[in-house]
C-alpha cells in the first residue's frame, strides 16, 4: 500500500470524478426519501495542493487548476464551488458530506492507518459520516443492501497493479446481488483501450443490466511523461436519468481545458435511455 493520493488529487482524473460524484448526488436529492453513500476507498478526504505532494507532481495544478475561468451550471456549478479556489481540494467522502441532507448518511472506508486518522479528523463532527478503517471490498457486502435501500457506492481504488481491475469488478458482482437498484461509481486507469474495454465487459459480466461509460483522454504526453497516467475511465452502473446527457455537456466545457488534445466521451454499455 505505497499509494497516496496526495500526490494525484485535483487532476484531471479527480475533476472529472468528483464531477459525475456530485451530478449523482444532486440527482439523488430530487426525492426527499434518504439515501446513503459508501466509498470504499476514501482516501484521507481533504488534500493541500499548496502542500509537497501536489507541488511535486504538478498534477492539481493541471486539473482542478486550468478551470479558474469556467463558468458552470448544474452539477459543474456545484463542483467548482466546493472544489476551486480552496487550500484544501476535498476528496470524494468531503464532497459527499457536504451534499448530504440530514436525513442522508455516508460511510467512508480507508485501509490505510494514516489516511484513516487523517480521514476521521476532516470527518469529526459530522455526524451522519462513520469512517471505518478496513479494506473496502471486504466490508462493502456486509454494508449491503443499506437501509435507506437508495443510494450511491463509489469504489476508487489505488490500482497499484492489474488485479485490481477483477477485484472491483467482483465488489460490483458481490453489490449487485445484495443491492440490484443502487447506483455505482467505478472508476478505472486507461492505460490501454484493450484493458479498458476488457474491464467494461467484466462491468457486464458481474450483472450490471444499465451501464454508463465516461472516458477522458488528456491525448499525446508530453515527452519525458511516459509515466504519468494521461487516461481515466468510470462506469457509473444504474446512472439516474438524464446523468449521461449532462456529463456530455459539462464535459464539453471542462475536457478542452484539461489539455489542448482532450477527448471526453460519454457512452452506454447496456440500458441506453
Ligand atoms: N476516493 C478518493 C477521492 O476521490 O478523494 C480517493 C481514493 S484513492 C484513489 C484510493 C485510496 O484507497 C487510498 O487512500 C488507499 O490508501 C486506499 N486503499 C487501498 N486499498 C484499500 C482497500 N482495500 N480498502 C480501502 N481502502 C484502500
Amino acid at each position: 500500500m505505497n499509494y497516496r493520493h496526495a500526490f494525484h488529487a485535483g487532476n484531471f482524473a479527480d475533476v472529472v470524478k468528483h464531477l459525475a460524484l456530485v451530478g449523482i448526488l444532486l440527482h439523488l436529492r430530487r426525492k426527499d426519501a434518504p439515501f446513503a453513500v459508501i466509498d470504499t476507498h476514501a482516501g484521507r478526504g481533504a488534500y493541500d495542493l499548496a502542500g509537497e505532494e501536489a507541488v511535486r507532481t504538478g498534477e492539481a495544478a493541471n486539473g482542478i487548476g486550468r478551470l479558474a475561468g469556467l463558468e458552470g451550471e448544474g452539477a459543474l456549478a456545484a463542483y467548482l464551488g466546493l472544489a476551486r479556489g480552496r487550500d484544501l481540494y476535498p476528496g470524494s467522502p468531503l464532497i459527499a458530506c457536504a451534499l448530504l441532507r440530514p436525513q442522508d448518511r455516508l460511510v467512508a472506508i480507508e485501509k490505510h492507518p494514516e489516511e484513516a486518522v487523517r480521514l476521521k479528523a476532516a470527518l469529526a463532527g459530522i455526524g451522519q459520516a462513520r469512517v471505518e478503517e478496513a479494506d473496502g471490498y471486504r466490508r462493502l457486502a456486509a454494508l449491503l443492501p443499506p437501509r435507506e435501500r437508495r443510494g450511491l457506492v463509489l469504489i476508487d481504488p489505488p490500482f497499484e497493479d492489474a488485479a485490481e481491475f477483477a477485484a472491483e469488478a467482483g465488489a460490483l458482482r458481490a453489490g449487485l446481488k445484495r443491492f440490484a437498484t443502487g447506483i455505482y461509481l467505478l472508476w478505472f486507469p486507461i492505460k490501454s483501450p484493450a484493458e479498458a474495454n476488457a474491464f467494461a465487459g467484466e462491468v457486464l459480466q458481474a450483472g450490471a443490466k444499465k451501464a454508463l461509460r465516461i472516458d477522458i483522454d488528456l491525448g499525446a504526453k508530453a515527452p519525458g511523461e511516459k509515466e504519468r497516467l494521461a487516461a481515466a475511465g468510470l462506469i457509473v452502473v444504474n446512472p439516474p436519468f438524464g446523468l449521461a446527457q449532462e456529463m456530455r455537456a459539462q464535459l464539453a466545457a471542462v475536457a478542452p481545458l484539461l489539455s489542448d488534445g482532450a477527448r471526453a466521451e460519454v457512452r452506454w454499455l447496456a440500458g441506453e435511455e
